[in-house]
């Protein structure tokens, strides 16, 4: 499977114009990529204007008196394929509980959306995906992101990160895409991928920075 490489482009670029600047030059870039399936989850402002595949959030209630929120229908029109749940930075500053990413991870289930779901702990498993049958199992990414590592610049080392690829994999008792996020830059990104064994990862900083984020598409996709 090629591996799979989504930009967490978080609360960034700051305007319209910057954004598809960026966004211009990465798709220029990897027009021809056939060795790797890149997402870039962008800001909600920016998907229908994008076109891209990826979200960073989605609520879990279908309709209604939710000011602020967006559902999982209104992300899977836009054409959406894969939202980023229970990222460590929504569970800090937003407080989400696992109990809320639990339900907006069945709502993007429910909806045929591929929840990429952001753990640090093994224990956030089991309560996040309560109730998530194996055969529902089919669409789910995990990104294992290891707190020490977001946006530090100290990625974590490859040998400790396989040692937790390999425990997720246990705990769900079935094959799934798992990747890895934390600080990964161009140099460091095979690493994950040929030593450690994942999938794919989940840069947000060097996403920011078309040349970098080319680079490590272009690393990746060579192994
Ligand atoms: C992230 O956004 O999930 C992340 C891992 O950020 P960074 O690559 O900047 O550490």
């Amino acid at each position: 499977m090629k591996p799979l490489i989504v930009a967490n482009w978080k609360m960034n670029p700051q305007t319209l114009a910057d954004t598809k600047k960026l966004f211009n030059s990465v798709k220029k870039r990897i027009k021809d990529t056939k060795k790797a399936e890149v997402v870039i989850c962008a800001p909600f402002v920016f998907l229908p204007i994008l076109k891209v595949k990826g979200a960073q959030d989605c609520f879990w209630e279908e309709k209604g008196a939710y000011t602020g929120e967006i559902s999982t229908k209104m992300l899977k029109d836009l054409g959406i394929e894969y939202v980023i749940i229970g990222h460590s930075e929504r569970r800090k500053y937003q407080k989400e509980t696992d109990e809320m990413i639990n339900k907006k991870i069945k709502a993007a289930i429910v909806e045929g959306l591929k929840p990429i779901l952001c753990i640090d702990k093994i224990s956030q498993l089991e309560r996040d995906l309560k109730g998530v049958s194996l055969k529902e199992f089919r669409n789910l990414i995990i990104a294992y992101e290891p707190l020490f590592a977001i946006g530090s610049g100290q990625p974590c080392p490859p040998e400790k990160a396989e040692r937790m690829r390999i425990l997720i994999q246990k705990k769900l008792k079935k094959r799934i895409r798992i990747v890895y996020g934390g600080s990964v830059n161009s140099q460091n990104a095979k690493e994950y991928i040929e030593k450690a064994g994942f999938q794919g990862l989940l840069p947000g900083g060097a996403s920011l920075k078309a040349k970098e984020f080319i680079k490590i598409i272009k690393n990746v996709s060579r192994s």
